[in-house]
């Protein structure tokens, strides 16, 4: 029986164009590219150009803007604790948060808030979305940081994130964005969102693991997490990773050619996949509904919620069918917690225990899906 994988938000396959680009630089010798002899030229030298293409592709305003890094926490987690600790103030700081995060961004929020600093949660609105409304309500100009993803792991609900950056400007505060879920849905042209700081990993977009990209606005304050030897401008210390850099361009070139006809494909299965959904018991809910304002989110996320069942349950007995998804978000399948983002969003516990994430990819295909709610019909019982 052919396994069908359908937590593509949790991971994407690595595309074998990727690891085409790749392969020179993991079969051969591969110089350091601050190395001064001609080998280390040239690896400098295509380092500099695929953090030109990477800039060029997310809409940054110059190369320098993108380090190179090790994914999507590790860009969260210096974007938090480098923005807060570049701040000439000695007073605590004021920092905005909002409570649907992803742990990489709520876990350095809380050591900032156990350390001293004011950390505020804003909630969603029961569709899932921050409304800048709130954020008005609770910024003032003691602000520092704003941090609120662009799209949601769990619900795929896509945040004003333009708006809200500017808000974030009005009253003196830096904004930045975990941008991991939206990077290949969304458009990205960075300069034009006018965020200061936004984290990217490869792995979600059909590239390698451990890899991303922090983008840092030209004059944005940060003091870096990484001290060394003072690669990246200084910012992220460490020998560059080529292989992963090339990776990194190589799955965001893509990404990006076939974003607009790939999101419209997505789109179709997923609404067969919420009517199917729907129409597997009336125990079957959504947590939000993607066909009612499409725009709002993501093509690839169904967020289902079960009534009377636990995820961990469904999960092994649609593993065992072959289907292969996860709870609210792959970190929280297994903790004893219902998913922080379904209880902000007013979700009771209860109904939280029963939530199921089922994310789309390149390789799903209508088949599968229509596989996937025959197989979740015989489940819920
Ligand atoms: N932020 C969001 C919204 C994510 O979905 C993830 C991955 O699940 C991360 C951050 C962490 O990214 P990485 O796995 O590259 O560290």
């Amino acid at each position: 029986m052919d396994r069908v994988y359908l937590d593509h938000a949790a991971t994407t396959p690595l595309d074998p164009r990727v690891l085409e680009a790749m392969m020179p630089y993991l079969r051969g010798y591969q110089a350091n590219p601050n190395s001064l002899h001609k080998d280390g030229r040239e690896a400098f030298q295509r380092l500099e150009e695929l953090r030109h293409e990477v800039a060029t592709s997310l809409g940054a305003k110059t190369p320098d803007e993108v380090l190179f890094n090790g994914g999507g926490t590790e860009g969260d987690v210096a974007a938090l604790f480098g923005l807060i600790a570049a701040r000439r103030s000695s007073r605590p700081a004021r920092i905005i948060v909002s409570a649907i995060e992803h742990h990489a961004v709520l876990e350095p929020a809380r050591r900032l808030a156990a350390s001293g600093h004011k950390v505020i949660y804003l909630r969603p609105a029961c569709d899932g979305i921050i409304d800048p409304v709130r954020l008005s309500e609770a910024i003032d100009d003691e602000t520092d940081l704003v941090s609120i993803m662009y799209a949601n792991n769990e619900t795929g609900a896509i945040q004003p994130v333009r708006e809200l950056a500017a808000i974030a400007h009005e009253h003196g505060a830096l904004f930045h964005t975990d941008a991991v879920q939206a990077l290949g849905k969304c458009p990205m042209g960075l300069e034009g969102l006018g965020v200061d700081a936004a984290s990217f990993s490869t792995h979600k977009v059909y590239g390698p693991k451990g890899c991303g990209v922090l983008y840092l606005r030209r004059g944005v304050p940060f003091v870096t997490q990484m001290p060394g030897g003072g690669q990246e401008g200084g910012r992220r210390s460490g020998t560059q990773n080529l292989a992963a850099a090339e990776g990194t361009a190589t799955a965001l070139r893509m990404v990006e050619a076939g974003r607009q006809s790939e999101n419209e494909r997505l789109r179709g299965i997923q609404t067969s996949l919420v009517e199917g959904a729907l129409n597997a018991s009336s125990r079957v809910s959504l947590t939000v509904d993607p066909r009612t304002t499409p725009g709002s989110y993501l093509p690839n996320i169904v967020s289902l919620l079960v009534e009377g069942m636990e995820s961990e349950t469904l999960i092994l007995r649609l593993d065992a069918a072959g289907f292969e998804v996860s709870a609210a978000s792959a970190c929280s399948s297994g903790s004893l917690e219902p998913s922080h983002v379904l209880t902000a969003m007013g979700i009771s516990r209860d109904l939280a225990f029963g939530s199921l994430r089922v994310s789309l990819g390149r390789q799903t295909t209508a088949d599968q899906v229509a596989g996937f709610t025959e197989a979740l019909a015989k489940v819920i019982h």
